[in-house]
């Protein structure tokens, strides 16, 4: 197998190669039906196997021929991070869960009994975090438009039915829910006139991400039919269509050999002529992902339309909770011309525990990643908590008045009234999101709280 080493900086690697045969892949995928054909070949211990069968079980599993041949080393397993990020793990779940479905898999259960199982434990793992069920769906004459999501007065999230699912999962997803068939906590969209109709009546939203799972899962004919009504001219308010897209990553072949990659790209280029810009929100966990050929391809032809690319990513234990990881991949995003743009906390549902970092450490390693990049890099904004109130980002670490305190502000605010104000908590080693924090200097409760 090709395993091209990543180069360190320094080593001047040209970013665009010539394509050849071997980075064409036909697209196949593999899940918990079926995932014993690929660890069967790269011979994984009996052990490995029996641990992914019982957590794929519970938690969504998908994996594609790209990435198990051209992203993950076989010869590093379990601790490859791009494995880590796509096979299931045995820490996903606690001991008890593991257990109760171990026990089931060795008794020979049937897959009835499983499924049933499986249900009861994902409904203990706060299967929709922050509210979005019921807070943030928006309203067309008094009807509920579950497709869309309006939460921040510029921004609408549109989720396009057809794109509810993505190249592969990632393990660490919060939308895990929605691809286990979980679907009455399904955002689906139906109608396309719905959505440009909304938005024709919202004359403060500037830009309409339309995000998944992964969007770009879907022919470009079907998402063409969504987005051509948002570039009428009645629509002149929004700047911007942003994509919500892990695809770069995982099958960069959408942007360069699948039959309607040309297809999409002129979807942007007729975006753009509309007066628009087009904003790819790329979802990059590693730097792994970006020194394939063919990524490297696909991120040259989709800024050759005139799209930017955005990056962002969770932090997350056991993929890339250190410093070195951050820089490496925020210095190839710059030298390939991608935006760093956000680097997440990992929200408090699914496999969590897991993948969980405390804010403190989240904030260290930022900041020493941070410290070491060129200002083009530090476009990037620091730990950003999705949370139930808007997005906080954890911006410094610090002693005020005698106390150590976490410094904190909203990026974004389900009161805009609330962005950009500087609020403190408690220094806390163990706090690992927003509602494990207490007020700093005595108060009762932060001020959006009151
Ligand atoms: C992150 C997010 C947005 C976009 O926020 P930006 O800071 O503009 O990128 C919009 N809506 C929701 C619900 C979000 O979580
Ligand atoms: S690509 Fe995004 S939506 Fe899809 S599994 Fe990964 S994190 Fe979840």
């Amino acid at each position: 197998m090709d395993m091209r080493p990543f180069s360190p900086p320094g080593r001047a690697k040209p970013h665009v190669f010539a394509m050849n045969q071997r980075d064409v892949e036909p697209f196949a995928y593999f899940t918990e039906r079926n995932f014993e054909n690929i660890t069967q070949v790269h011979e994984l211990p009996q052990e490995l196997r029996f641990d992914m069968k019982v957590v794929s079980s519970v938690l969504p599993f998908k994996v594609n021929s790209y990435v198990i041949n051209q992203l993950i080393d076989w010869s590093d397993i379990p601790d490859d991070p791009i494995f880590q990020l796509t096979f299931p793990q045995r820490g996903m779940l606690s001991d008890e869960h593991f257990e109760l479905m171990a026990n089931l898999h060795r008794a020979g259960a049937t897959r009835d009994q499983i499924k049933e199982a499986a249900n009861r434990i994902r409904l203990e793992l706060n299967p929709h975090p922050a509210g979005q069920k019921t807070l943030n769906v928006p309203h067309l004459d008094g009807e509920p438009l579950p497709g869309l999501q309006h939460k921040y007065r510029e921004t609408v999230l549109f989720f396009p039915a057809a794109g509810q699912t993505c190249h592969s999962y990632c393990t660490f997803c919060f939308r895990w829910a929605q691809f286990v068939g979980m679907t009455d906590l399904r955002f689906a969209a139906k109608e396309a006139t719905q959505l440009a109709e909304y938005i024709r009546r919202h004359p403060e939203v500037t830009n309409v991400l339309v995000t998944g799972g992964d969007p770009m899962v879907m022919k470009t004919h079907k998402l063409e039919q969504y987005i051509d009504p948002l570039l009428d001219a009645s629509l002149e308010h929004v700047q911007t269509i942003r994509f919500g897209t892990k695809s770069v990553a995982y099958w960069p072949q959408r942007f360069v050999t699948d039959p309607d990659a040309d297809d999409m790209l002129r979807l942007f280029e007729k975006i753009i002529a509309s007066g628009r810009s087009v904003a790819i929100m790329a979802h990059f966990n590693h730097y792994k992902e970006l020194d394939t050929v063919i990524a490297r391809e696909a991120i040259r032809r989709i800024r050759d339309t005139g799209a930017v690319i955005r990056s962002q990513s969770p932090i997350l234990s056991h993929i890339n909770d250190n410093a070195g990881v951050w820089e490496l991949m925020w210095r190839e995003q710059v030298r390939l011309g991608i935006i760093p743009y956000y680097m997440f906390v990992e929200r408090d549902t699914g496999a969590e525990q897991y993948f969980k970092i405390p804010l403190i450490r989240a904030y260290k390693i930022f900041r020493e990643a941070f410290r070491h990049v060129n200002g083009l890099a530090r476009t990037v904004r620091g730990p950003s908590m999705s949370a139930t109130p808007g997005k906080v980002e954890v911006t410094g670490l610090g002693e005020v008045a005698g106390e150590k305190v976490l410094a904190l502000r909203f990026l974004q605010g389900r009161n805009p009234e609330w962005v950009g104000k500087p609020f403190f908590a408690k220094y806390d080693d163990k706090a690992s999101w927003l509602t494990h924090l207490r007020p700093a200097f005595g108060q009762e409760k932060f001020f959006f709280e009151q």
